[in-house]
């Protein structure tokens, strides 16, 4: 399997079937964005653009997602960034790894006070909705 290293953007209004390998599709209309994951497993990545999900920054007619992009669901588990059309591959997280930042989002929820909505608290759900997913995957 090839990496891919690069990923152009595609506008479209819908996002087609069959979607071909480093090309991103970005629907304004609807909201989301998808592609093949960049490992190369052929997987594909829906990644809906909204305020809990991601955001995508144009710049310079690059684009950039945030936060990463982690397919936890996957069998190839990647973890990557999308940062103006270029593919940063983050380190695959070992199973230690995965549990110290478990551990270490307990502690921040309990951190976290709701009534205190800063942007920083909204990244820490974020991140604490993502290793639920992990921890869900993990029990499967
Ligand atoms: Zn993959």
């Amino acid at each position: 399997m090839m990496r891919h290293m690069t990923l152009e953007t595609e506008w479209v209004e819908y996002v087609p079937e069959v979607l071909q390998p480093g090309v991103l599709y970005v629907s304004r209309r609807f909201s989301t964005a998808s592609h093949l994951c960049c490992c190369g497993c052929g997987l594909e990545v829906v990644t809906p653009l909204n305020a809990a999900k991601w955001r995508l920054i144009e710049r310079d007619g690059t684009v950039s997602l945030q936060p990463s992009i982690g397919n936890w669901g996957f069998p190839c588990q990647s973890h990557y960034w999308i940062e103006r059309g270029r593919v940063r591959w983050a380190g695959a997280l070992t199973k230690k790894q995965i549990n110290s930042v478990q551990a270490r989002d307990r502690h921040d929820a309990l951190a976290v006070r709701p009534a205190r909505a800063s942007p920083v608290a909204g990244l820490k759900a974020k991140l604490l909705n993502t290793w639920t997913a992990v921890i869900a995957w993990l029990r499967k």
